[in-house]
C-alpha cells in the first residue's frame, strides 16, 4: 500500500485542475451535446449582424419579448441598430439596488470590402478589402472565404448579401504568391512585411462581356451579374457593410471531439455562454441585464460599441420597465450598485510557443473560464484592475457552486498584451472583472477553444446573474 498522505503544506497548494477531471460521465455527455449547440451557434452567427439576429431568434423562443412603452415585459430585448443586442430579466429586488450584468462582443476580425471595392486586373475581378481588427495577414489568403453584408441602394432599399456557406454556393479568395517567384517577394522579408493589406484583394469573376471593344470587359460582367442578381449598382457599394469572412462551419477538433474550431470564437464563445446562461436564468431576485457589443476589435469606439450609449439606455429601458424613474440619477445609481462580467477570451498555453507565456499565470484550455483581474500591457497601461474584493467574491461564488475556473493573464509581461471592454465599464463606475473561455489560435480563421470551457463558461454566467 503506498502512503497517501500529504506533505506538510501541501494541503495549502493551489493546483488547478482540468474540467475533464473534475466531471461525472453523465457531464461528459452534456459537455459534447452542448458543443454541438454552440457549433450551430458560431455557424450562424459570422457577423455582427448575423449575431444580433441569432441571439433575438433564440431569445424570442425562450419568451424574450421587445419592450414595451410604459412598463414589462419581465424579459426583454433590445436591438440596437441591428449590430448590438441586450437581454434583459427583470428580477425582483428594486433595480436601483444593483443589476447583474455581463458584457461580450460579437464582432471579429475580418476582411471589409472598401466603398470602391471592384476592378479589374489582368482580365481578373477583385474587390479591394480594408481589414478589420488585429490579423495576421498571411492567414487570410489561399483560403476560402463567405461575403456577408447589407448593400443600401439609391433608393433606399436594403439589399442582403450571405454567399459562401450555402451547399452549392461559390466562394471568394485572396489568392497568395506562387512559392517558386516568392522568394525576394516574400520570403526574406519579415512576416510583417511580406504581405501588404493593399494586396489582400479578393477574386470574384474572370468572364469577359461579349463586347471586345469594350474596357474593362470582366467588371463590366461582374457588374451586370450584380445587377441582375441583387438588383445594385457600383455606386450602391458605397452605401455597404459587406465582410469577408471564413467560408465554412463550426467543425469538432481531434479525435475525441473535445475541441471546437471555428472562425469568430473571440468573442462568440463568450456571447454564446452568456446568452445560454440568461436564457436558462429563472426567477431572479437581481435583474440581469446581458449585452453584446460590437466595435470591441477596433476600440468599442462608435454607436453600437461599448462606448457608445446602448447601456445606459438599456438601463434605463429597465428602469421604466420595473417602475421606476428612469432619471439619470436613478441610472448611475442602479449602475454604481452594480456588478460585471467582462465576458472576453483570453488565449490560452500554446504547446507550441510557451516561450511567450508564464506558465504560473497561463490558462490552459480544458481548465474552465479564465479569471483575469487585469489586462493591459506595459505594467498594467490602459487595464481596468479588478480589485481584490470583487476577484475574492468571485472565487467564493464559483467555489460554492462548483464551477471549475482557472485564472490567467495574457503572456509574460512586456511580451504584448491586450484590452477588453472592462474598462469600458469601469469608466461608468462599475465594478468589472474579466472571465470567460480561453482560445487557442485566438484572431485566426479557425480559433479553437474546449467544449468542456464552454461548458463550464455557461455555469460560470448562470451562477453569476443569478446572484444576490
Ligand atoms: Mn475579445
Ligand atoms: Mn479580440
Amino acid at each position: 500500500m503506498s502512503d497517501k498522505k500529504k506533505s506538510p503544506g501541501q494541503e495549502f497548494q493551489y493546483t488547478p485542475k482540468s474540467v475533464w477531471d473534475r466531471v461525472t460521465d453523465a457531464e461528459k455527455k452534456e459537455i459534447l451535446a452542448l458543443g454541438e449547440d454552440y457549433k450551430a451557434f458560431l455557424s450562424a452567427a459570422k457577423t455582427e449582424r448575423l449575431a444580433t439576429a441569432e441571439i433575438i431568434k433564440r431569445a424570442h423562443g425562450k419568451g424574450f419579448n421587445e419592450l414595451i412603452a410604459g412598463g414589462g415585459p419581465k424579459k426583454f430585448y433590445v436591438n440596437y441598430r441591428k449590430k448590438s443586442a441586450a437581454l434583459v430579466h427583470l428580477g425582483t429586488e428594486d433595480p436601483i439596488r444593483g443589476i447583474n450584468l455581463i458584457v461580450s462582443h460579437i464582432d471579429s476580425p475580418r476582411l471589409d470590402l472598401k466603398q470602391r471595392p471592384l476592378y479589374e486586373d489582368v482580365e481578373i475581378a477583385h474587390l479591394k478589402t480594408h481589414y478589420y481588427g488585429g490579423l495576421k495577414k498571411y492567414q487570410w489568403v489561399a483560403r476560402p472565404l463567405a461575403l456577408y453584408g447589407i448593400v443600401v441602394t439609391g433608393d433606399g432599399k436594403e439589399v442582403q448579401i450571405a454567399l459562401g456557406d450555402g451547399p452549392d454556393d461559390p466562394v471568394f479568395l485572396v489568392s497568395d504568391l506562387l512559392i517558386h517567384l516568392a522568394g525576394k517577394a516574400q520570403m526574406d522579408k519579415k512576416i510583417s512585411e511580406a504581405l501588404p493589406a493593399e494586396k489582400l484583394n479578393i477574386i470574384c469573376g474572370s468572364i469577359p462581356v461579349g463586347d471586345t471593344e469594350a474596357k474593362e470587359r470582366v467588371k463590366l460582367a461582374i457588374l451586370q451579374h450584380l445587377h441582375d442578381t441583387y438588383g445594385i449598382i457600383e455606386e450602391d457599394f458605397i452605401s455597404a457593410e459587406i465582410e469577408a469572412v471564413p467560408a465554412g462551419p463550426a467543425r469538432d477538433v481531434g479525435f475525441d471531439r473535445s475541441l471546437v474550431g471555428s472562425y469568430g470564437q473571440d468573442d462568440r464563445a463568450s456571447a454564446y455562454s452568456a446568452l445560454s446562461a440568461v436564457l436558462s436564468v429563472q426567477e431572479p431576485t437581481k435583474t440581469c441585464a446581458v449585452f453584446f457589443l460590437d466595435k470591441e476589435e477596433i476600440g468599442s469606439d462608435g454607436v453600437t460599441g461599448a462606448r457608445g450609449r446602448i447601456i445606459e439606455e438599456v438601463a434605463a429601458d429597465l428602469l421604466t420597465a420595473s417602475g421606476k424613474e428612469a432619471s439619470q440619477t436613478n441610472v448611475w445609481e442602479m449602475l454604481a450598485h452594480s456588478r460585471c462580467i467582462s465576458a472576453d477570451v483570453n488565449g490560452a498555453l500554446d504547446p507550441d510557443w510557451q516561450e511567450v507565456h508564464e506558465k504560473n499565470n497561463a490558462a490552459l484550455l480544458g481548465y474552465g473560464p479564465c479569471i483575469t483581474k487585469f489586462t493591459g500591457s506595459r505594467g498594467k497601461y490602459m487595464a481596468s484592475d479588478a480589485s481584490a474584493e470583487l476577484v475574492g467574491w468571485v472565487r467564493r461564488l464559483f467555489n460554492r457552486a462548483g464551477v471549475v475556473w482557472q485564472y490567467g493573464e495574457l503572456g509574460k509581461v512586456d511580451e504584448g498584451g491586450g484590452g477588453t471592454i472592462a474598462k469600458d465599464i469601469a469608466e461608468r463606475g462599475i465594478d468589472v472583472i474579466d472571465i470567460g473561455p480561453v482560445l487557442l489560435n485566438m484572431h485566426s480563421p479557425f480559433e479553437i477553444s474546449s467544449k468542456a470551457d464552454i461548458y463550464m463558461s455557461c455555469k460560470a454566467f448562470r451562477v453569476f446573474l443569478e446572484s444576490t
